[in-house]
């Protein structure tokens, strides 16, 4: 019963059972009708929408849209003729005898009203009116269940975790660096002019310290802070579903990983089947030329490398050439083939090559250049049938992958097979513990100073057949790290942490972390490894990501109750300003540290 102060009933409430009944009700005009002295006011609250009649033209006024009000009346029974399946209360509506304005509505920069908005959120005006007017953006009922729905998913998350005997833990957001390859967020501080806080970009050492304490099953939603540049679809702060336990190896974490998604999708009305399947990261790359393959369909890529081997076609006389089938691709125009090449472009690569297959013969600009048994064999190599186009790639192997596998998943998406109320969840494993630190294909911030960076976090363990030999051999070497994919995405990743402070060392050594500035940035976690670190493994889920998904939106902005624009700015609040000079001098801004030293190794 959600009876208070102003209301007997919350909407949703109200039904058959009270007609008869005196309710109170309050929310806001989602719609007003005057029709022949009559006046129907549509009601909304957080629960749902009601028919309010209102026979007295005085009792409403000039009540318009999104007004705040109160209205008490007398539950009826709609005529069957009436009765309407698109409310909550469809079956009946109030007549009211006492109506009072809570609260007057300016002009709205635009409409807010289900009705509106049942016709589709292509209606909406531009997202920059929308975050600018976020309150009112919000309002709208399609966005009130995409906050419940995150809200429940969390509720789901801490009730599986309770089960399984973990504790939150809250740590701190005034911290030092976390080198998780972003850039820091930093802080001033006051206290210590020309010393800076960084904001987390995630509780990682924290839990591993947490581990060092004794919490053996650690969780927190935890805000995380990096400062990346413009990318699609990221925001400088975001929430992770964060974990760590004790005692455990890459298979325990992956158990309790998959018993939350299962719960947490559950409490949604999806059933997980679990176990979730697994692939390893290069069988990810060779199927679907992703490390966040989308199994939502097949069509693998086709490696062409040897089937082009000896090619007088110079184009493919490369390290890797691979294929990408598109079923019925031959009904595209010439001008439709033309738009691939600029969509190729716009994603850093020189073109597409393609081969259409039409009335027994291949065409296609690549087609001419092949020798004869090449042409002959291709549409048995590639699996095409009379009507399919085939793109391919060449060059180096991981570019070339990657972009077959941004046009396998854009064929689906002109397709029509990305299903967002499909799940297609997997595990990718066996990861390198390391990657080259100038791989074009990669945005991070490099971590260390030599050429490998790590693939995940400096903290990430060596697979057993690689503790002794990782450090000779970094480029083979690998890790017992585990990301969790859903339709494509990353929703999340972990890993089984390194413990000894030995092996530590020398993963730093690769990285080119030398003692002292390792001893600067996290020597309070290598100390703390010195007094009895156990064994542990964690992961993290990309809570907003995880909701978006849920949400099927392709937007973490649209489950972010605040989010920022692609450019880290909050049209809310008008953040970030500038400070008066007042505040700067305050905060030390402008400091430099009084230990000439202390800023000479900051620098380095
Ligand atoms: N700290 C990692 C991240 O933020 C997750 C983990 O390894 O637990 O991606």
């Amino acid at each position: 019963m959600s009876s208070s102060k102003y209301r007997t009933h919350s909407i949703a409430e109200i039904g058959l059972g009270l007609v008869g009944q005196s309710v109170t009700v309050a929310g806001w005009v989602d719609r007003r009708r005057d029709l022949g002295g009559m006046t129907f006011l549509d009601l909304r609250d957080h629960s749902g929408l009601l028919q309010v009649m209102v026979d007295d033209p005085k009792l409403v006024g000039d009540i318009r849209a999104e007004y705040v009000v109160q209205i008490t009346g007398t539950v009826a029974e709609r005529p069957d003729s009436q009765k309407s399946d698109n409310m909550v209360t469809g079956d009946v509506e109030l007549d009211a005898t006492k109506v009072t304005v809570l609260a007057t509505s300016k002009q709205l920069p635009f409409q807010v009203s289900s009705i509106v908005e049942n016709k589709g959120e292509n209606n909406l005006p531009g997202e920059d009116v929308r975050l600018k007017y976020r309150f009112l953006d919000l309002r709208r009922p399609a966005m009130q269940k995409r906050l419940s729905l995150r809200a429940k998913m969390m509720w789901a998350a801490r009730e599986s975790l309770h089960k399984m005997d973990f504790e939150e833990v809250e740590t701190p957001d005034l911290i030092k660096s976390t080198p998780e390859g972003a850039r820091d967020f930093v802080v001033p501080s006051r206290l210590h002019p020309g010393s800076w806080y960084a904001l987390p970009q995630s509780p990682q050492l924290l839990k591993q310290l947490l581990m060092v304490s004794g919490v053996e099953r650690y969780y927190q939603f935890a805000r995380c802070f990096r400062d990346e540049d413009f990318r699609a679809d990221r925001q400088p702060e975001f929430t992770q579903l964060d974990l760590e336990m004790s005692y455990v190896g890459q298979e325990d974490v992956m158990k309790v990983g998959e018993q939350i998604i299962h719960d947490v999708w559950k409490a949604c009305g999806y059933e997980v089947k679990t176990p979730i399947a697994r692939i390893s990261w290069k069988d990810a790359m060779d199927k679907y030329g992703s490390d966040k393959p989308d199994l939502r369909f097949g069509n693998q890529l086709v490696e062409m490398t040897d089937y082009f081997k000896n090619t007088p076609f110079r184009l493919f006389q490369q390290d890797y050439v691979g294929a990408v089938l598109y079923s019925g691709g031959a009904a595209l125009h010439r001008r439709q083939f033309d738009e691939w090449q600029d969509w190729a472009k716009q994603r850093g690569a020189k073109g597409l090559a393609y081969a259409v297959f039409k009335d027994g013969e291949i065409s296609g600009p690549v087609a001419k250049h092949l020798s004869d048994a090449e042409r002959e064999g291709l549409a048995a190599k590639v699996g095409a049938h009379d009507g399919d186009a085939v793109f391919f790639s060449a060059g180096d192997r991981e570019s070339s992958q990657l972009l077959l596998g941004m046009v396998r998943r854009e064929i689906a998406r002109r397709q029509g097979l990305l299903d967002p109320k499909k799940f297609a969840f997997v595990w990718v494993v066996d990861f390198p513990l390391f990657k080259r630190t100038d791989d074009p294909n990669d945005d991070h911030v490099q971590v260390g100073h030599s050429a490998w960076s790590p693939m995940h976090h400096p903290f990430t363990m060596p697979r057993e057949d690689w503790i002794d030999t990782f450090d000779k051999d970094p480029e083979h070497a690998m890790s017992n790290a585990y990301d969790i994919v859903c339709n494509g995405l990353e929703m999340g990743g972990g890993s089984e942490r390194i413990h000894r402070t030995d092996i530590q060392n020398r993963v730093l050594n690769v990285l080119g972390i030398g003692q002292q500035e390792a001893q600067e940035k996290f020597g309070f976690l290598l100390d703390a490894f010195q007094y009895g670190a156990p064994p542990h493994a964690g992961m993290a889920f990309g809570w907003d990501r995880a909701s978006a998904i849920m949400a099927g939106t392709d937007s973490i902005r649209d489950v972010i109750a605040f989010p920022k624009t692609h450019a880290g700015t909050d049209l809310l609040t008008g953040a970030p300003a500038p400070i008066s000079a007042a505040q700067r001098a305050e905060t030390g801004v402008d400091e430099k540290p009084e230990d000439e030293q202390a800023q000479d190794s900051a620098e380095k």
